[in-house]
């Protein structure tokens, strides 16, 4: 299930499909396709409005020996609430779409909505409506929708030379507990990850971030997207690792749903916050837009990129 790419697939995908879109000028969507989340805003409101869609696939995101379905339905949330936070957003409600195989019975359905709900009651996201079909294969597609102070979503494209990058968190322990399986005190990090809703608030109000995205593809991936939107490159050290993952796990593992953020350097980031670590890892600059050099070295952009060919 972790597919080793060489990037570029899904970002020249991206690209393509952008340039045949045209956002009405001076219309209500303030942001498309390219971030976290689309940013809608609503006349007279103070909020910008925030959308993200994220499908949960049987045998390309899990596979039914292995993952419970209370576990499958808290991912499939907190996949969508990670971006909300990544924007630095609130959640307001979301909506769930489920393709149910022939394996999923009753029982099984209501395990899965009970791993939804458990984390929808506690970060206030209602679920307010859906649909429903039949299909060879489990998936499902969350939308989460999320509001934010008037301009003030956190996005990718706000990083500027001499930034200081910084992630949340310690990397590679979803890949860890995916290798090993549920008997793993790694596995938690894989199957129920905790979206960063809290962090992603304060990186907007107190540190004002000038950019910002979740960790759901690999470090080495994410941090060329977060760099090819701003228009720079990216010079870091090795991120903090999960102990017992391996230095390349938390380069190009993915799914650890971290906030990966920059901030000017006359910003006083503390070293924790709620208890998570919030490490420097390196500096933004000026050049070749979307290089990443990892202690000097180039860093290929090895996550997870669904449109490569495996
Ligand atoms: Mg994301």
């Amino acid at each position: 299930m972790v597919k080793r790419s060489a990037g570029g697939g899904e970002v020249q995908f991206l690209e393509r499909l952008r340039s045949r879109i045209r956002l009405p000028k001076g219309g209500q969507t303030v942001a498309g396709i390219g971030d976290d989340c689309a940013i809608f805003r609503p006349r007279g409101s103070s909020e910008d409005l925030l959308f993200t869609t994220d499908l949960l696939l049987e045998n390309v995101h899990f596979t039914r020996e292995t993952h419970r379905p209370e576990e499958l339905g808290w991912k499939a949330l907190a996949r969508g609430l990670s971006d909300i936070a990544a924007m630095g957003g609130e959640p307001r409600f979301c909506l769930l779409s489920l393709a149910l195989a022939s394996w999923n019975g009753a029982a099984w359905v209501d395990r899965f909505y009970e791993g939804v709900l458990a984390l929808a009651a506690r970060e206030s996201t209602p679920l307010v409506g859906g649909d429903l079909a039949h299909a060879e294969r489990f998936g499902c597609d969350i939308v989460v929708c999320g509001a934010v102070p008037w301009g003030k979503a956190l996005r990718r494209d706000g990083a500027r030379a001499g930034d200081l990058i910084y992630v949340s968190g310690v990397l590679g322990g979803s890949a860890l507990g995916l290798a090993q399986g549920r008997r793993s005190g790694a596995w938690r990090r894989h199957a129920c990850p905790e979206p960063r809703l809290e962090l992603g608030r304060f990186l907007r109000t107190d540190l004002k971030a000038t950019a910002a995205m979740d960790l759901s593809d690999g470090l080495s991936l994410d941090l060329h997207r977060l760099c090819l939107a701003s228009g720079l490159r990216a010079r870091i050290e090795m991120p903090p690792v999960f102990a017992g993952a391996s230095g390349e796990q938390a380069l190009h593992g993915g799914e650890d749903y971290e906030l990966l953020f920059t901030a000017r350097p006359s910003v006083r980031v503390p070293s924790t916050f709620g208890g998570l670590p919030l490490t420097r890892i390196g500096t933004m600059h000026r050049g070749r837009p979307g290089a990443v050099e990892l202690d000097g070295r180039p860093l290929p952009a090895l996550g997870y990129d669904h449109l490569r060919q495996s």
